[in-house]
């Protein structure tokens, strides 16, 4: 099979942008797929369809889905995304899988029959297909909410003439999060009790979708080649690396890219000045309106904003450790986020004491996460682990120069600035240590306050940085075509 040839592929998530996001697997599941298209393959998207979706869209088919031993309604819409491409015209098509009892509710996750609703869908996903005679050459599968298509896949569906030659790739979006279960939640997907077992889906006295998708799909890959390292240590593996050294012939990293034409400071309409590399002085403008919507004093002064699920993963212990020093300095900053009570707590204290230099706004906010990013001089992302992060890419889009700890996807995106060869992109550290972020974000403010052409310069080049998808696109369609030999290899290897 040549490299060339268009692909049929069905990209499968449980959150896309614009429709559905609580992180990076969102933005990734929304702009990714278009470039599929736009190079001319036959990609289609499949979610769920949560309550607050509202877009238009037609009802397609209804049909029943086994799920312990009863039938559960599945219906499917669709939605069709116009693309325009230079001169070609494409309709990305989206389907959403619903079903009243598992997906009409406010959140996308976090709730009491969660191991349920996920197995719902993938095996919905896999009904679906010969349904609307859509056959595709890959399925491509995202985070442990898909982890059970590859199995179902490969032990169940398989035996129909139509799933024979569908490969699969399973992208981890962060290893952290992994869908462990109780052992009887294997009859959710129909799966005898052979399957509890290491080499399978067992993970320490569980059941696990996460490792459904390692240990069964074609090929593995994660969100930036470092990260595809660390995970297979124990320090990062979350008690996986065991298995992903095993299979790490078929493990890749391919870092993420972000949308060019959403993520556009010349053209964003949320912003109270458009900017661009020749124009980055107008950038404060931004700045002062994001002061004023935050009910901060207006002015020249550094602001360090922060866009972020607030977790101990993204590193905020370093930054509470050191947060009354940054106060003790003629700074502002800007937090958005929600997540852990204890960090949205600390950063609401930290505005009602810092009134004139900590806003805070608790909750997610896309528009605002815009304003902010183009708003803020400095970008914090100190992780303790990042898979790939966006947030400094959006950030570099948008001239606030990332500040970011060395590891995952951070530490393939960003080097650190070097004043005397004015080389790098922003102010990183590596050990995950309170006085390396102090450290580096001093760097930071030196440069900014001291240097201000060299800062200036620093942000025209951020903005300039291609972080778009058409080279990791391209790298994507490399795997699906060594996915699709080792689904060959596989096939043979069965029936020799
Ligand atoms: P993760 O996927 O771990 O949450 P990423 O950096 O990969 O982290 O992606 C986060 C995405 O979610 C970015 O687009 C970021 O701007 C956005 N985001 C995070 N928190 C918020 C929030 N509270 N409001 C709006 N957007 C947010």
């Amino acid at each position: 099979m040549t490299e060339n040839k268009k692909l049929k592929i069905l990209y499968v998530a449980s959150e896309v942008s614009p429709f559905a996001k609580t992180g990076g697997l969102a933005d990734v599941a929304g702009s990714l797929p278009r470039s599929f298209a736009q190079m001319g393959h036959d990609i289609r998207v499949v979610m769920p369809r949560y309550k607050f979706i509202s877009c238009r869209f037609d009802t397609i088919h209804d049909f029943p889905v086994m799920i312990s031993g009863r039938k559960e309604a599945a219906i499917i819409r669709e939605h069709r995304i116009e693309l325009d491409h230079e001169d070609c015209r494409r309709t990305l098509p989206v389907y959403f899988v619903d079903n009243y009892q598992y997906f009409d509710r406010n959140n996308l996750y976090c709730y009491f029959d969660e191991v349920e609703r996920f197995a719902f869908f993938c095996r919905a996903v896999l009904e679906m297909l010969p349904r609307i005679g859509f056959q595709p050459d890959i399925i491509h599968c995202n985070d442990w909410q898909t982890g059970p298509i590859p199995v179902l896949l490969k032990e169940q569906y398989s035996k129909n003439a139509f799933y024979r030659n569908t490969a699969t790739l399973f992208t981890v979006h962060n290893l952290y999060y992994q869908g462990n279960y109780p052992k009887d939640c294997l009859r959710l997907l129909g799966l005898s009790d052979k399957y509890y077992h290491p080499e399978r889906l067992e993970f320490f006295g569980d059941i696990s979708f996460l490792k459904a998708g390692l240990v069964y799909s074609d090929i593995i890959n994660t969100v930036s080649r470092t990260y595809a390292q660390e995970i297979q240590t124990p320090d990062y593996g979350e008690r996986m690396d065991g298995l992903l050294r095993k299979r790490s012939d078929d493990l890749y990293g391919i870092v993420n890219g972000i949308d060019y034409d959403e993520f556009d400071p010349a053209r964003d309409s949320l912003l109270a000045q458009n900017y661009d590399s020749n124009s980055v002085e107008l950038k404060r403008n931004n700045k002062y309106a994001l002061q004023k919507a935050m009910k901060l004093p207006e002015g020249d002064r550094p602001l360090l904003g922060l866009v972020s699920r607030l977790v101990d993963q993204k590193g905020l212990d370093l930054l509470v450790d050191i947060y009354d020093r940054l106060m003790a300095d003629d700074i502002q900053v800007v937090v958005l986020g929600s997540g852990d009570k204890y960090y949205e707590s600390f950063f609401k204290d930290m505005a009602l004491r810092h009134p004139d230099k900590t806003a805070v706004h608790i909750g997610f906010n896309a528009p605002l996460a815009q304003q902010l990013y183009a708003g803020a001089d400095m970008f914090l992302m100190p992780s303790r682990f990042e898979p790939c992060g966006l947030g400094q890419l959006i950030s570099l889009r948008y001239g606030a120069i990332p500040i970011v700890r060395a590891t995952g996807g951070l530490a393939d995106t960003i080097t650190d600035y070097d004043p005397g060869t004015h080389t790098g992109n922003g102010f990183i550290f590596k050990n995950y240590r309170s006085e390396e972020l102090l450290t580096a974000v001093q760097s930071a403010l030196d440069i900014y306050r001291g240097r201000p052409e060299l800062w200036k310069e620093l942000v025209r080049k951020a903005t300039t940085e291609d972080f778009s998808w058409s080279a990791s696109a391209l790298e994507y369609v490399k795997l699906y075509h060594i996915a699709l030999i080792k689904r060959l290899h596989y096939r043979r290897s069965i029936t020799a």
